[in-house]
Order: structure tokens, then sequence, then C-alpha cells
């Protein structure tokens, strides 16, 4: 059998998931009623005999039995926020008793982790051994995955924030689920367009931050700034004859595309980009 590096998406949701606690709006009522759910973001990414989780969330349980029987052997942290991180916990002594698992991320959310004395424990006793990673600095995982951090912008109130851009033998994959704004983006990448920084990445699959469809959806949105779908749509235009597949995630419980007959969907739709699902799989 020939050696095939696949990514998984294991959750779509923004950090509070869907249903969305203490939220009886529409959507939420909906999937609750009809014993719906949908996951903070999360990605398999299963290459040989290693699995590597990119993001833990509470879920981790229903997202990693999307992926049949494989321990994780590596974990990736895009940043510090609750549901990218809430269920490293489970890989501890009171649950998983897992030791010796490969734990990359930046300086800044190791010392998080380090400070926090909860979080600290699963250093000291082993379950996770520290792996510090730099922007740009490409890291060599096998022959057929490379995994590079980009850091991006994002209320960076306690750790940095990065996307990855994952490598394997034929499929290049970047993942960027949380970011400010798109401005903010291009500025800290050096580059004048979305498309220009695609086309710089070589990028044929790009999983992007879809939090919300418009600008006024959440009351407090000021707060918690994501580009808008409609603000990426713009950007991007169509899909034309560009090699690269745009799949949107990380959607909030208020985002229309969460209902596949609203008008929003069929405009994704029509866009030729693309709403992700839990369960797909990218040969990479
Ligand atoms: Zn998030
Ligand atoms: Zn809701
Ligand atoms: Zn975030």
């Amino acid at each position: 059998m020939g050696h095939s590096t696949r990514a998984k998406i294991l959750g779509i949701s923004q950090d509070g998931g869907v249903p969305h606690p203490g939220c009886y709006c529409k959507t939420c009522e909906t999937y609750a009623r009809t014993n719906m759910q949908l996951s903070p973001t999360s990605l398999g990414i299963i290459d040989g005999e290693q699995l590597h989780l990119i993001d833990v969330s509470r879920d981790l349980d229903r997202q990693l039995r999307k992926i049949a029987a494989k321990e994780v052997t590596d974990i990736w942290l895009t940043h510090g926020h609750l549901g990218h991180i809430d269920g490293i916990g489970l890989f501890g002594k009171e649950v998983m008793n897992s030791k010796g698992i490969n734990l990359h991320a930046s300086q800044s959310m190791i010392d998080l982790i380090q400070n926090s004395p909860k979080w600290k424990n699963l250093i000291d006793d082993g379950t996770f051994i520290p792996c510090e990673f730099k922007s740009n600095e490409p890291i060599q995982i096998s022959d057929t995955l490379r995994i590079t951090p980009i850091q991006v912008p994002h209320r960076d109130e306690l750790t940095d924030t990065h996307a990855f851009k994952i490598e394997g033998a034929k499929k290049t994959m970047l993942h960027l689920p949380d970011h400010d704004s798109w401005d903010e983006t291009l500025e800290m990448v050096s580059m004048k367009t979305v498309h220009e920084w695609f086309i710089s990445l070589n990028v044929d699959i790009v999983l992007l931050d879809g939090t919300f469809w418009s600008k006024n959806e959440l009351g407090r949105q000021n707060d918690v700034p994501h580009p808008p779908v409609l603000d990426s749509l713009k950007r991007l235009g169509n899909k034309k004859s560009q090699k690269v597949e745009i799949y949107f995630i990380h959607f909030n419980h208020t985002n229309p595309l969460l209902n596949p007959k609203s008008d929003e969907t069929k405009r994704i739709n029509d866009s030729g980009w693309k709403i992700s699902k839990e369960g797909e799989v990218f040969l990479l």
C-alpha cells in the first residue's frame, strides 16, 4: 500500500461549538432538538503511523472517533483561545494517561502552559514533550510531511497566533481558523492581495476563517474581530481558473452558512468556494 498522507476535518465551529452554551437561537435550538452537533475547529493529519492533531477541543472523544484507532503522536497549537486548547488536559492522568506526545507550539503558547499549574503538570509528568516552533521555519516531519507555522494577527491577549502550512507529497494545505482582519494579515505577510498570498505559498487547499458571515452578526463583534465571509468573498471573487480550493471553517453559531437552505449558503455554492464538513478528508 502506498504512503498517503491525509488530513481530516474534525470540527468546523468557532470555539463555543454548536449548539452554543447558553444560546437559544434558532440554529442552536434546531441542533439541540435534532441531536446534531458541531465541534470546535480541529484537524487530524495521518502520516504513516503518526497522527498529528491541530488544536485540541473539549470534544476530543467525538473528534478522535472520526479517525480509526490511532494514537495521537503530535499536537500542534494555533493559539491559546478556549476551543483550540481546552481539551489538552484530557491527555493527562485523570483521563487518557498518555505519555511522550510532541507538543508543537510557539514560545508564548508554551509559556502559557508552563505558567498554568494544571497544564504544567502535563509537561512535568511526561504527557507532553514541548517542541517550540518559530514562524516561517519549516519543520520536516517525514519524507511526506512538512509543517510551517505562519504568524497571523489575532487579539494576542495571552499567546500569539499561527496558521499552518501543511505540505504532503502531492498537495499543500493552509489551515487558518482565526485572524483579525485581512488588512492586518496581508500587512504581516507583506502581500497585497489574498490570492497573491495563496500563490506565494503554493497552496492547493485553504481552510479559512469563516467565523462570521457579515460584520453586524453579533452585538460584541468588535471585541472578537474576524474578517467576515462577505469581506473574504469580495477579495477572492468567484473561483475561476485558480488551482486553490477554499473551504470555510470556524463558524460561529450565528453564521447563516450553518443553514444549508439559506441564501448565504447558496451564494457560497455559486461562488465556487466551499463550506467545509466534519469528516471530510483531503489527500496531501
Ligand atoms: Zn477560535
Ligand atoms: Zn445560537
Ligand atoms: Zn481565537
